[in-house]
């Protein structure tokens, strides 16, 4: 399935949009981190390019975004610009799970800080945000360190995410799917406000789970207890998406 011209640029806007957020909320720095989408039908990919040219994650426009085959090679793109060295791990996620349309690699502070402490993310909390079913689904880590460039290691990370849509990297980063960009950026949102909270609660002392009451109502489908007026499901990410793209726009 080819897609027209105009979606191209569309994905490619929003691919560059998801940096901008995630470097506005400084979820990592510099340029350590990408997005990509799966182009639907073919075995390619739109990503976040690196190279002599390469800006940071906070400064990425369209022009910034390349086109790369699922053997990691530049289809097309600016001079300047070459497929980043862990596009392996992005492919080999495509490649593996065929639901996946977005793949989020970044490396946000308190995440990397839990792993390197051998801490667990716990579901400290309901109400206060989201993150929370993360936490309630268990969030794993990955115990190699090192950049996934080649294709050996994005085949075994690709096999220890399996079908789980959110990953810790130890000592690295986050990796985080979806079935949009915009689905994507969202969780990956979430996951970083689940971590910087665990984080900042175990500085504080001893954080607690939340009652098996809460627990186990956050183990049913959000649609069973969702009240009035709440938002939740594809309207409320698209609600989320809404609001940092107006927060990255911000003057
Ligand atoms: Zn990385």
């Amino acid at each position: 399935m080819a897609i027209s011209n105009d979606e191209r640029r569309e994905i490619i806007e929003k691919i560059a949009r998801s940096c901008r957020i995630m470097g506005k909320l400084d979820m990592t720095h510099a340029a350590l981190g990408h997005v990509s989408y799966r182009i639907p039908g073919t075995d390619t990919m739109l990503i976040k390019g690196k190279g002599p040219n390469e800006v940071g994650v906070r400064f990425t426009q369209p022009e910034d975004i390349i086109e790369v085959d699922f053997n990691a090679n530049k289809v097309s793109g600016p001079d300047g610009l070459q497929p980043p060295s862990e596009s392996f791990l992005h492919l080999w996620l495509y490649k593996k799970n065929p639901a996946v349309q977005s793949v989020i690699h970044i490396h946000p502070k308190p995440a990397v800080l839990l792993t390197i402490c051998n801490k667990p993310i716990l579901p400290i909390y309901a109400a206060y945000g989201t993150g929370i079913r993360l936490a309630v689904e268990g969030v794993r880590t990955y115990q190699r360190t090192i950049t996934i460039h080649d294709d050996q290691l994005g085949e075994d990370f690709a096999d220890f995410m399996g079908g789980q849509q959110v990953a810790l990297m130890r000592g690295h980063g986050i990796s985080v799917t979806g079935d949009s960009i915009e689905d994507a950026t969202v969780r990956a949102i979430a996951l970083d406000e689940l971590t910087t909270m665990n984080y900042q609660a175990y500085l504080l002392g001893d954080p607690q789970p939340i009652p098996d009451i809460d627990l186990e109502l956050m183990q049913r489908p959000p649609e069973a207890n969702r009240a009035r007026g709440s938002s939740g499901g594809l309207s409320g990410m698209l609600a989320t998406w809404r609001y940092y793209s107006m927060l990255t726009d911000e003057v």
